[in-house]
C-alpha cells in the first residue's frame, strides 16, 4: 500500500511549480476549444516528469491524455478542465481545475517510481466545458473505454461533494416578419421583434407550472434592424435546465409552444432549432465518500450536498452515466461570498485561498484515486452503485 502522507508530501513537493501553471492559465484566459497555451503548458509539465502524452485525442487539438501504469488492473481518469469564460476570464476557476488534477497525477507519478502502482490513472485533458461539450466529443471518440472511474474537482464557495448538476438543451428561435416604414406606414409590415419579445413574456406565465428546480432565461440575439424599420428579423436564444431528462423535454416544449404561440399572434414565421446540452450529474456516492474521508483526514470535513446553493450544468454530467464519477466542490471564498461567473470569483480563482483549496483538492483526488486502485472492495461497490442507480 502507498502511504497516504506521503501522497500529501509529493502534492506539496510539486505545489510550486502547479500554482505557476495555474496562475499562467488564469493570466491568459482561452475560450472554449482555444485553449493551446493552456494545453501546451500542461503537456509539458506531465512531459517533464517523464510521462508520455497523447495530443490532440479525440480529434480536439486541446485535448490531452497521459497514461500512468503497465495496463494491467483497473483505470482511474482524473480530468483537468481549462477553458474560460467571454469577458470574465476565469469567472469559472478551471485553472484550479487544471491544477489540481496535475498535482494529483504529478504526486501519483512520484508515488509510482516508490512502489507499484495497483493499476492505471489517465490524466485527462477536457477541452471547452464552457458550452463546448469536450466530454462528451472524448466519450463519443473513445477517449474513456476502460476506465473504471473518473473525477474532478470544481471551485464553489462551500465544499459539497455530491452536489446536481442539470441536464440542460439550447434553443435558438428566429422571427421573420414582414418590413415596413415604422413612420410612414407601419400597417403595411409584421414585426418579427414584437414575436421575439412576446415569446419572454409567455415564457414567464408558465414558470408558474415548471417544477422546482427548473431554470429558463433568454436573451435577444438579434432586435431588429434599425430603428425606422418594422424589424424584418429578430432572434433570441434560451436555455433550459432541469434536474432530469423527461422535465427538461417538457419544459422545452412548453418554451417552443410560447414562440409558435408568439409567432402566430403577430403573423410572422418562425423557426427553431435545439442543440443539445448536457445530461445530469449522476453522483457515485461511493466514492463521493471515499473522496469526503480524504477531505476529512486533511481537515476538511465537507457536507455531502447543500439545497441551499443551485446548480449549474456540466459536461461531466454525460459522463457521469457512462462512467462512476464525481464532480465535487471546493470553497476557494466565504459562503455567500460570490459564486462562479462573477469577476469577484474569477479574482478569488488566483488568490492564495483558492490556490490552497487546488492542493487540498490534489491531495484528495490522489488519495481517493489510491482507494479505488488498491481497494477491490470500494470498486465492486462503486460499480454495483452504478449499475443500480
Ligand atoms: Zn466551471
Amino acid at each position: 500500500m502507498i502511504d497516504r502522507e506521503n501522497i500529501d508530501r509529493h502534492v506539496d513537493s510539486v505545489a510550486p511549480q502547479v500554482i505557476e501553471l495555474s496562475k499562467k492559465i488564469h493570466e491568459h484566459p482561452e475560450l472554449r476549444f482555444e485553449e493551446h497555451r493552456a494545453a501546451a503548458w500542461l503537456t509539458e509539465t506531465v512531459e517533464k516528469a517523464g510521462v508520455p502524452v497523447e495530443r490532440g485525442v479525440g480529434d480536439l487539438p486541446t485535448a490531452f491524455r497521459a497514461r500512468l501504469g503497465n495496463g494491467s488492473g483497473p483505470r482511474i481518469a482524473i480530468l483537468a478542465e481549462y477553458d474560460a469564460l467571454p469577458e470574465i476570464g476565469h469567472a469559472c476557476g478551471h485553472n484550479l481545475i487544471a491544477g489540481g488534477a496535475l498535482g494529483a497525477f504529478l504526486a501519483l507519478v512520484r508515488a509510482s517510481k516508490e512502489g507499484r502502482l495497483p493499476g492505471n490513472v489517465d490524466l485527462i485533458g477536457t477541452p471547452a466545458e464552457e458550452g463546448g461539450g469536450g466530454k462528451i466529443r472524448l466519450l463519443g471518440a473513445g477517449v474513456f473505454e476502460g476506465v473504471d472511474a473518473a473525477m474532478m474537482f470544481h471551485p464553489y464557495d462551500r465544499d459539497i461533494l455530491a452536489h446536481p448538476a442539470l441536464a440542460s438543451r439550447w434553443l435558438t428561435i428566429k422571427f421573420h416578419g414582414t418590413p415596413a416604414h415604422a413612420a410612414a406606414a407601419p400597417w403595411d409590415g409584421n414585426s418579427a421583434l414584437t414575436a421575439c419579445l412576446e415569446t419572454f413574456r409567455l415564457v414567464d406565465s408558465q414558470r408558474v407550472h415548471f417544477r422546482d428546480g427548473v431554470r429558463v432565461h433568454g436573451m435577444v440575439t438579434n432586435g431588429g434592424q434599425a430603428v425606422n424599420i418594422i424589424p424584418e428579423h429578430a432572434a433570441c436564444e434560451f436555455s433550459v435546465r432541469a434536474p432530469f431528462k423527461a422535465e427538461l423535454e417538457r419544459v422545452a416544449a412548453i418554451v417552443e409552444r410560447c414562440a409558435r404561440g408568439a409567432a402566430l399572434a403577430c403573423g410572422v414565421e418562425v423557426s427553431l432549432s435545439i442543440r443539445q446540452g448536457y445530461r445530469e450529474m449522476k453522483n457515485n456516492l461511493a466514492i463521493a465518500r471515499r473522496f469526503g474521508a480524504a477531505m476529512a483526514a486533511l481537515g476538511r470535513p465537507a457536507r455531502e450536498t447543500d439545497p441551499r446553493v443551485g446548480s449549474g450544468s456540466t459536461d461531466m454530467g454525460d459522463l457521469s452515466q457512462a462512467v462512476p464519477s464525481i464532480h465535487p466542490y471546493l470553497a476557494i471564498c466565504e459562503e455567500g461570498e460570490t459564486l462562479c461567473h462573477q469577476h469577484a470569483f474569477a479574482a478569488c480563482a488566483a488568490s492564495d485561498r483558492g490556490f490552497q483549496t487546488m492542493l487540498t483538492a490534489a491531495k484528495a483526488m490522489a488519495r481517493t484515486t489510491l482507494d479505488l486502485l488498491e481497494d477491490q472492495k470500494l470498486l465492486e461497490s462503486v460499480k454495483a452503485e452504478f449499475a443500480q442507480a
